[in-house]
């Protein structure tokens, strides 16, 4: 048993009644167990977090920025330990786990840069009418719950921490009780670092955790990232009290391949888009549109490259792709597989689970899905890519648009114009050209449509943790 939960600055025992494994994906074997946090344990992290307010949003920005660098710092000197314990409770392959690690210590650096320039956005505010002053203030939202998923926890805590931290707000952070022992880490830097009890708390637990601090009526904002599922109810909680809310949530993402590629990049570009982390990405592009022309080129030489990956154990192999990381999530892509053979898709490659201990699947492909396959149109958070063939560039933009998520998409095209031409037309959050998945703190992430509301990242990413006020004053 682990001590798991960091409340008002000191490490406590799990009074809840759910026990939680941690598990090693590649193994399907336990590696360590903890309880989780029970109802009045989430209310006393509120309540820790509510009376560190006042004071964290009095400290200067450049002492809070003092504070990011720590955890940026920490987490380096914390390396290998962080690096292995993703590979082992995610299935993450090492280079996966160590870009990881580089995002969460640039996300702290980046947010201590911004919270740096905080005074200078509180400024006077030109008026048109005589008479009158006014000024603008920048005012931390408050007490924030934070609810996170399993597939990047480093990363998509980092993502929220820095900001809100930055901003002056306190924080509750629910991790996923796939991965709950990964984000500890930030409640043992917070203890390094003397971080002021409070400000920082950590609940671990399952929904019921979740669901208690969603709808704890201490919280000024939530922000959550998950499933549509989750969130709708997370949303239904906030709109309770009139909270505000930011979503992060799922995706069925297009990559768009026009004839003019060079094939070899195309499939570099696919097979990444579709089997990093195994698939378990909200971004993962797992709707191929492949024009006309290229079709009959880049189809094999795809199956090959997914044939070829290297899939195993990250920590006793060198793998280009580890397992799943839980079971239920194996489950979860089996059916789909079953869901193919059901509706007669056409299986180029892998669409079975691995025979060996763990819960591995193979990298697949299915081609001419239908677009009202189920397999083309619901999130599957698995490496299951499908594929359909498109005539022109007006035909590939609705079918990539034709989804009730938003979240991302990739367009490859030797012709810059209709590249940026393309990615302007997609109704997404965000779009890259020629690339893999590259993302840059100074640049926004989240979606449109079902795939969730606000922006994480960018200075997007701190203004989700801040109020406006503005102090007009009269001068007769
Ligand atoms: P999930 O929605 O099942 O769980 C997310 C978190 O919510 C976990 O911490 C969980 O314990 C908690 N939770 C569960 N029930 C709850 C409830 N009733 N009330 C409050 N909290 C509750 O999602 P998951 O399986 O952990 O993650 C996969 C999903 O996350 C995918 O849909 C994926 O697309 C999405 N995701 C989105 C982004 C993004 O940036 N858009 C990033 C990563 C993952």
């Amino acid at each position: 048993m682990t001590t798991s939960h960091y409340i008002a600055g000191r490490w406590v025992e799990g009074q809840g009644s759910d026990c939680i494994s941690v598990n090693d994906p590649a193994l399907g074997l336990p590696f360590a167990e903890l309880m989780a946090a029970s109802v009045a344990q989430v209310d006393q992290a509120v309540a820790a977090a509510r009376e560190a307010l006042h004071a964290w949003k009095q400290t200067s920005t450049g002492q809070r920025a003092a504070y990011l660098r720590g955890f940026a710092e920490q987490l380096g000197q914390r390396r290998e330990a962080l690096i292995t314990l993703q590979m082992r409770n995610n299935g993450k392959p090492r280079h996966e786990a160590e870009i990881d690690l580089d995002d969460a210590i640039a996300t702290f650096n980046y947010y201590a840069d911004l919270a740096e320039q905080l005074p200078q956005k509180n400024c006077d505010v030109p008026l048109a009418a005589p008479g009158f002053t006014a000024r603008t203030r920048l005012e931390p939202v408050g007490v924030v719950g934070l609810i996170v998923p399993w597939n990047f926890p480093l990363v998509t805590s980092a993502w929220k921490l820095a900001p809100a931290l930055a901003a002056g707000c306190t924080v509750v952070l629910k991790p996923s009780e796939v991965t709950p022992l990964i984000e500890q880490t930030y409640g043992q830097i917070a203890d390094t670092l003397g971080l002021p009890a409070g400000v920082l708390n950590i609940v671990n637990g399952k929904a019921e955790t979740g669901a208690a601090l969603s709808g704890h009526n201490g919280l000024d904002k939530l922000s959550f990232t998950g499933s549509n599922s989750v969130g709708s109810q997370v949303m239904r909680s906030a709109s309770a009290q009139c909270r505000p809310v930011t979503l992060e949530l799922g995706g069925k993402s297009a990559i768009v391949v026009f004839d003019d590629c060079d094939v070899e990049q195309a499939v570099e570009w696919i097979v990444a888009g579709i089997s990093w982390n195994a698939g378990q990405m909200c971004s993962a592009t797992s709707r191929l549109l492949v024009q006309d022309g290229i079709a009959e080129a880049l189809l094999p030489r795809l199956q090959a490259a997914l044939d070829n990956l290297r899939v195993g154990n990250p920590l006793s192999e060198e793998v280009d792709m580890g397992p799943l990381t839980s079971q239920a999530q194996w489950l979860k892509v089996a059916s789909y597989f079953a869901t193919a053979r059901e509706e007669g898709l056409q299986c180029l490659a892998g669409g079975k689970a691995l025979d060996r201990d763990g819960w591995f699947v193979s990298p697949t492909l299915y081609v001419d899905v239908p677009a009202d396959s189920r397999l083309w149109t619901e999130e599957i958070f698995g490496p299951v890519l499908c594929a359909r063939r498109f005539a022109t560039e007006a035909q590939a933009i609705a079918e990539a648009n034709d989804s009730r998520f938003g979240l991302v998409a990739t367009v490859c095209s030797a012709d810059l114009e209709r590249a940026e031409r393309v990615a302007d037309a997609l109704d997404v959050g965000h779009v890259w050209i020629n690339s893999v998945q590259a993302v840059f703190v100074e640049t926004s992430w989240g979606g449109t449509k079902g795939s969730g509301i606000g922006r994480e990242l960018g200075p997007w990413g701190l203004s989700g943790y801040l109020s406006v006020k503005h102090v007009t004053r009269c001068l007769g």
